[in-house]
């Protein structure tokens, strides 16, 4: 209990302070901030719980259980592809995120449906293993509706060359960390201590709570968000069903299909390079055949910027899995003569954010304002280098301790917080560069590439964490090997990156972009559709 109040204690000043530095924000960004606050708060709740309801409660075993969690944490950044596209051509933003809501809520409150604890030697209940199959799937769902769109209705409240714009996608990413600081410290505890289903019913009552100001707050957001094409929506398409009903009958048949792919860990690989494939091949289709030069220079610039996340999220995400255990089984955590447990480590990244992100924010004003603001693609070098960084002095720290000797925890707090400043560089960067890059009617589209590429580097990350679990010759420490040669690799990038970035920013063509509608787009592209 202390515990999470003193997570709570260090969250809410940071929220003051993220607040106070919106004044000079649409007022949209409240409502964005904590519509996407409470989402995150269920998302990172439930998944703070998952791993140990799988093992604890079903009694899987611990690779079976890896699986579906992969293949859970996959899916989830897979849809929001669809989600994007079909805010882009049908729903609009505002509506797909309220779907998404919904089908939010209903997939954490389906979580704390538990049944009686399975006993060792028995295997679960039939019926309510398919409803805890049937809630993930429900949430993978939900978020292919609301991730993409939600950042995409905060680049809409900004002009394309409006100078507020990084500042603003970095305190709604505060609002993000927010969300996983309180959601992981309050369900986690609720759910180990009390029992699975009042940490699973907290994620829910959060989500309901984000639903809630999402639609209460609509009038807010200005006509941000809405669909471009309403007419379209409407018009009756196949056996009498409109549009609208047609992919509320698509989101039914995918969600069972999501149910029944989301036990099966390889399939989901599959389907992960399918869609990679697939999504990257049409957008270069589209921008070739329907955009202006320029336009279709800038997406090109947009997917250069979407490649470098997947290396960025496999190293960064670490920090769950290798870095987890090496924080458990290779460092010294006695802080203040108490021995503080690995997982608690897991905070510090959202904690870090919560505290830099409207510093951060505050300085790209104040370098905008005087001229240096770093580009989008120089920022991203930043990033990177930074994530670099973070390895190579955790590893400088462990050998300085000597073979055999654990390594102090200093150098845990110093590789979150690189990699924490290296995050901050480049995702917030990130969704504000995606809004900025496209044109309208690929906005989504993008955006949900952006989340795929994330999920691919999830995926890598994995791969990465089974290379340092494996056999060192002559008591090597394998990991800290992986982590120097990932860490020189990252610098490597990163300087490469921050070299090309004056060709990426030349593609960017900042001094063309338009609010106008329907600018970038060939004429014979708009008729269309
Ligand atoms: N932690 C961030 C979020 O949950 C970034 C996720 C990502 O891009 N993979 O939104």
């Amino acid at each position: 209990m202390q515990f999470v109040l003193a997570i709570t204690a260090v969250a809410l000043p940071g929220m003051l302070f993220a607040l106070f530095q919106m004044r000079h924000q649409p007022k949209g960004l409240y409502i964005l901030f904590f519509a996407e606050m409470w989402e995150r708060f269920s998302y990172y709740g439930m998944r703070a719980l998952l791993i140990f309801y799988l093992t604890k409660h079903f009694l899987f075993g611990e690779s079976q259980a890896y699986g579906i969690y992969g293949a859970y944490t996959t899916l989830v950044y897979i849809l929001p592809v669809i989600g994007g596209v079909l805010a882009d051509r049908y729903l609009g933003q505002r509506r797909a995120v309220a779907i998404g809501a919904v089908l939010l809520v209903l997939g954490h409150l389906g979580m704390a449906i538990e049944g009686e604890p399975v006993a060792p030697g028995q295997s679960p209940n039939e019926i309510i293993l398919n409803v805890f199959y049937l809630s993930l799937a429900l949430i993978i769902m939900g978020v292919g509706f609301l991730k993409a769109n939600i950042s995409t209705i905060v680049g809409e409240l900004y002009p394309k060359t409006d100078k507020r714009r990084d500042g603003a996608f970095t305190l709604f990413y505060v609002g993000i960390n927010l969300g996983s600081f309180l959601g992981a410290a309050w369900a986690g505890f609720l759910g180990e201590t009390y029992g699975w289903k009042y940490g699973f019913g907290l994620a829910g009552v959060g989500m309901l709570l984000g639903l809630i100001v999402f639609v209460w707050g609509t009038p807010w957001l200005k006509g941000a968000g809405e669909s471009r094409n309403p007419e379209l929506l409407a018009r009756k398409r196949f056996a009498g069903l409109s549009t609208q009903w047609l992919i509320y009958l698509g989101t039914f048949v995918t969600t069972i299909l999501v149910w029944l792919m989301v036990r099966d860990q390889e399939a989901v690989g599959y389907l992960l390079s399918a869609a990679g494939l697939v999504t990257v091949a049409y957008i270069y289709y589209r921008s070739v055949f329907t955009l202006e030069r320029h336009a279709r220079d800038r997406i090109i610039a947009a997917m250069f910027l979407i490649s470098i996340q997947v290396l960025f999220w496999a190293l960064f995400e670490q920090a769950g899995s290798s870095l987890n255990v090496y924080t458990d089984q290779q460092v010294d955590r006695t802080i203040f003569g108490q021995e503080v447990p690995a997982s608690v480590f897991q905070s510090l990244n959202a904690g870090y954010i919560i505290y830099l992100g409207p510093l951060l924010a505050a300085l790209w004003v104040f370098l905008a304002k005087r001229g240096l603001e770093p580009t989008a693609p120089q920022k991203f070098g930043l990033g990177v280098i930074q994530l670099g960084l973070g390895f190579l002095v955790l590893v400088w720290g462990a050998n300085a301790a000597g073979q055999g000797n654990l390594t102090p925890v200093i150098f845990i707090f110093l590789i979150y917080l690189l990699h924490t400043t290296g995050e901050l560089c480049l995702s917030p960067v990130g969704l504000s560069a995606m809004t900025r890059l496209s044109v309208p009617s690929m906005v989504g589209l993008i955006m949900g590439t952006w989340f795929l590429a994330s999920g691919a580097g999830n995926f890598v990350a994995a791969m990465i964490a089974q290379a340092t679990a494996a056999e060192g010759a002559d008591g090597e420490n394998v990991v800290l090997t992986v982590y120097s040669y990932v860490g020189w690799l990252a610098v490597a990038v990163g300087v490469g990156l921050i070299l090309v970035s004056p060709l990426i920013n030349y593609l960017m063509h900042l001094n063309t972009l338009s609010d106008e509608a329907g600018a970038g787009e060939k004429k014979k592209a708009l008729t269309e559709a």
